[in-house]
């Protein structure tokens, strides 16, 4: 799962990205509304942590902006702002939900699991495509009953093929999500993976939409 944060504070933003990462989340953080992105997609980033007191302007604009370019990305704000009015207000930005600071790291990932949940196709925490069970959150597979032994990348490689089972998911970004903090690896690594994957799941599951990427078959 990748997340972006948006949230000025040094000191927070390391605590936060540390308790993240340690939950498994990789995450993107950005310190100033211009360099945050003009939309947010599923594409790229799974849930928004959102500060509303940034140094160039209000978290809440940059929500407003999101949402009226059809940005449907989880966004959970985080911020000292703690009045009834502040919170009924980013609720109605289009905030999914609302930590008041301080909190600690593990409020916060558990809401962000919550609104992950919610917003899961399958509200279950397991994907069943066609024998194949996914638990998204104990980097667990299971085939036909017997659980799997996949390398966390060919894990991220099928969770990401896995949301959206039937439709095509581009190289680029498969390359991208399996290093969602680094330079995103070589098509000829991805391809690796990719057949690596097929061996463990069945060949006939991947198929290979030439000059654009792979779908998972549902
Ligand atoms: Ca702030």
């Amino acid at each position: 799962m990748h997340l972006l944060l948006i949230e000025d504070d040094l000191e927070l933003g390391r605590a936060l990205q540390a308790a993240l990462k340690l939950e498994g989340f990789s995450c993107e953080w950005r310190r100033r509304v211009v360099d945050a992105p003009a939309v947010v997609d599923h594409q790229w980033v799974d849930c928004v942590l959102l500060d509303l007191g940034l140094p160039d302007g209000d978290g809440l604009d940059l929500l407003r902006q999101w949402r009226s370019r059809a940005s449907a990305v989880p966004v959970i704000v985080i911020t000292a702002r703690s009045g009834l009015q502040e919170r009924l207000e980013g609720l109605d930005s289009g905030a999914d939900d609302f930590l008041v600071k301080p909190f600690a790291p593990a409020e916060l990932v558990s809401r962000v699991r919550a609104v992950l949940r919610r917003y899961a196709k399958q509200s279950s925490e397991v994907w069943s495509i066609g024998g194949l069970d996914i638990e998204p959150r104990a980097h667990q597979v299971r085939l036909q009953g017997q659980v799997l032994d996949l390398s966390p990348r060919e894990f991220q490689l099928l969770l990401e093929l896995a949301r959206e089972p039937g439709a095509v998911v581009p190289k680029g970004l498969l390359a991208q999500r399996l290093e969602p903090l680094g330079e995103a690896i070589e098509f000829s690594a991805l391809e690796v993976h990719v057949s690596n994957l097929r061996r463990k799941i069945g060949p006939e599951r991947i198929h290979t939409v030439r000059g654009v990427g792979y779908l998972l078959k549902d």
